[in-house]
């Protein structure tokens, strides 16, 4: 390829679209999300998660009025970034423009600042940095950035397992329903459940997570995904978690299944779960 065929994106122009989403996500809740979150208010045959629910619905309005956090814990950044393998990234490094960018945001917006610069020695780094990023190379010349803020209570709820492969889907669905069962009221239910299967024990896990990026509720292209997803969401609302681990009949606001192929002899598993707070966004350039 020669070097008049490359397109050039300057990396400060993706730190401040980083800038830019973790604001806003901070306090803006997605549309689908909102429209979910009403639906299963009326759903919810529980009167106490019934109530709960409206007050999840009246935290978001209030946010988004007055432009403040859904969540005191206002997340470790995620960001996953597509990046066509007809561009050419000029202006500096791109992790240190993805960080700038997270750097600003929280620091600007009076966020909370949450990452430790060691998980033993645990000293705050005081401005939310570094956050987890994830690199995929596709064909193309545009950045496709997607970004979320995770909040601690709903991510170490997660969970991994390499089952045996003649456990097939009704050990897949056993796993993930156990998994959201027994996180009871800690990832603060309804919850969006990110499910990776196949791949590698590392590959399944990160496939659990861009699973939670996907369009609120938009069904895996593949059928038979996406059958599952409806029987793991109908097994997963009968467990009765319930709103806020409460009890009731609503418990995840959706189940997001990405697959990828794996050895024969494995039948890798990951759920990373989203709290109602379901902070992300993605841009493109
Ligand atoms: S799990 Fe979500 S809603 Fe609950 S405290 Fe954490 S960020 Fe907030």
């Amino acid at each position: 390829m020669v070097e008049h065929d490359m397109r050039e994106i300057d990396v400060r122009e993706i730190g401040d679209r980083i800038r830019e989403m973790a604001v806003e996500v901070s306090w803006n809740l997605g549309t689908a999300e909102r429209e979910c979150l009403r639906r299963l208010s009326e759903e919810e045959e529980s009167p106490l998660g019934r109530k709960i629910l409206s007050a999840i619905v009246s935290n978001f309005e209030i946010a988004a009025a007055e432009r403040r956090p859904l969540c005191q814990d206002t997340g470790l950044a995620v960001v996953f970034l597509e990046i066509g393998q007809n561009v050419r990234l000029v202006g500096g490094s791109l992790l240190d423009a993805v960080n700038a960018g997270v750097r600003t945001a929280y620091r600007d917006a009076l966020l909370r600042m949450s990452v430790l610069n060691d998980p033993l020695l645990r000293a705050n780094t005081k401005d939310n940095t570094p956050a987890i990023v994830h690199i995929e190379i596709v064909p193309g010349d545009r950045v496709r950035i997607l970004f979320g803020a995770k909040g601690g209570g709903c991510e170490n709820m997660s969970r991994s397992a390499m089952l045996n492969p003649s456990d097939g889907k009704r050990g897949v669905v056993e796993f993930v329903t156990r998994a959201v069962q027994e996180a009871s009221a800690n990832p603060c239910p309804p919850v969006v459940v990110g499910v990776g299967l196949g791949g590698t024990f590392e590959k399944a896990a990160i496939l659990a997570k861009k699973a939670l990026f996907r369009p609120l509720g938009k069904p895996n292209s593949q059928l038979h995904l996406a059958d599952l997803e409806r029987e793991l969401l109908d097994s997963i609302n009968r467990t009765g978690v319930g709103p806020m681990g409460m009890g009731g009949t609503r418990t995840a606001m959706a189940v997001h299944v990405e697959a990828f192929p794996c050895h024969i002899a494995s039948l890798p598993v990951a759920v990373n779960l989203d709290c109602h707070s379901h902070r992300h966004m993605e841009a493109e350039i």
